[in-house]
């Protein structure tokens, strides 16, 4: 029987891979931006990133940059590693921030306890490079 470090057999965390649509997000953050798509044609903000709006079905849309002011809406806390990536960071809150332009995205938070997570707790945006190509839209409490 062999036994091997946790650490050596930990896999790094999952990280999202932009898709198409959503490719300029990312590059957006990797410069500290927040952006989300603004239909031209109705104004709708909305996220994710979508080939159509979801209020007038136009395709034409641009990157209109947020506040990276928010609140979080909701959260649930994890503490159980799901993944083993997620052992010996548990337990942490999942949190949606809902953007005071309105638009709402899921996240992570930076130094917040678990236990002071609350819904309406101001916070703005803590961008993070995780790799090269991505940068987490995070937040801390504002
Ligand atoms: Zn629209």
């Amino acid at each position: 029987m062999t036994s091997t470090p946790a650490e050596s057999t930990r896999p790094d965390f999952p990280l999202p891979v932009p898709s198409e649509d959503g490719a300029p997000f990312w590059e957006h953050l990797r410069n500290g931006e927040l952006r989300v798509h603004r239909c031209t044609s109705c104004g709708r903000l909305q996220h994710p990133p979508r080939l159509m709006c979801v209020q007038c079905g136009s395709t034409e849309r641009e990157w209109a940059l947020m506040s990276g002011r928010g609140t979080v809406y909701s959260f649930v806390i994890t503490r159980q590693a799901v993944h083993p990536s997620f052992e010996g960071h548990i337990p942490y809150a999942t949190v949606i921030v809902e953007l005071e332009e309105g638009p709402r995205l899921a996240s992570n938070l930076i130094d917040v306890p678990v236990d002071e997570v609350a819904i309406g707790m101001p916070v703005h945006l803590a961008p993070t490079a995780v790799s090269d190509e991505i940068t987490l839209p995070l937040f801390r409490r504002a």
